[in-house]
């Protein structure tokens, strides 16, 4: 007679299984103060959330990124569809995402006659935004507006670089002021921070596009950074040719 084996122990909490990774996830809820990072779209995790049930391994998805459609039609890339890739194109371990010219490592609308990627995050940045300091809303527009004129360069508004023609600016028509799409969209002085603890019972404050966008760029250069100590190691002197290639990240807080 076989001898029985042990029996497994119940499961406490059900699993689920997702395409983009080899392990079942269970359900997790993010604090503010876990700091962890979605491995979907790179951005802070917050909210609703799955978790790898393995403990030695720390794949998290926010559950919007669970969701997210495996196709979509994204008005900054009218001819053809955009298929969700789980992972960066052609075996790289990184893309450069032609909205806001930043890497991203994890998921990736895609397209491949085109080799046109997105970040999952700016696919979804909304679009208008307020600022603080400008009285206008400001409207996401899919290339600047000096696209094609030879005589003008687009200047972002908030740091004062140029911004090639074909990045996604937030600009305000009537008074022709336009900022990057996040590095330099978020701002938020003193005083509105101070504004938005009093208003923090609406529980608007960690919602904001502004706050959003900032954990964009926080998580996102956190991760550009691991990515580039990653490559120097793995291969420092394919790295280090490059990384002279590679848009720099620069802020101006
Ligand atoms: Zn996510
Ligand atoms: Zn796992
Ligand atoms: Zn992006
Ligand atoms: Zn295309
Ligand atoms: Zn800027
Ligand atoms: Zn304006």
């Amino acid at each position: 007679m076989a001898s029985r084996k042990p029996k497994a122990k119940p499961v406490s909490r059900q699993s689920v299984r997702h395409q983009s990774h080899s392990h079942p996830l269970r359900v997790f809820k993010a604090k503010e103060d876990d700091e962890t990072v979605c491995s979907g779209c790179e951005l802070e995790l917050t909210g609703q959330a799955f978790k790898c049930t393995k403990s030695d391994c720390d794949y998290l998805l926010h559950k919007s990124c669970f969701d997210l459609p495996g196709e979509t039609h994204h008005k900054s890339h009218k001819d053809h569809p955009l298929t969700l890739l789980y992972s960066p194109p052609d075996d790289e371990s990184f893309y450069t995402c032609n909205a806001c010219d930043q890497y991203g490592s994890g998921f990736t609308y895609h397209c491949s006659n085109c080799k046109y990627n997105l970040h999952v995050g700016c696919a979804s940045l909304p679009e208008t935004i307020e600022r603080e300091d400008h009285e206008h809303p400001l409207t996401l527009l899919y290339c600047t507006s000096c696209k094609g004129r030879e005589d003008t360069t687009f200047i972002c508004s908030a740091c004062e670089e140029t911004v090639l023609e074909d990045l996604w600016v937030y600009y305000c028509r009537e008074c022709d002021y336009g900022t990057h799409v996040y590095s330099c969209a978020a701002y938020e002085d003193q005083e509105s921070n101070e504004e938005e603890e009093e208003e923090e019972e609406e529980g608007e404050a960690s919602t904001s596009p502004a706050s959003r966008i900032k954990s964009l760029m926080k998580a996102q250069d956190e991760m550009a950074a691991m990515q580039l100590e990653a490559r120097i190691m793995n291969d420092a002197n394919e790295a280090a040719l490059d990384l002279w290639d590679q848009p720099k990240r620069r802020y101006y807080w």
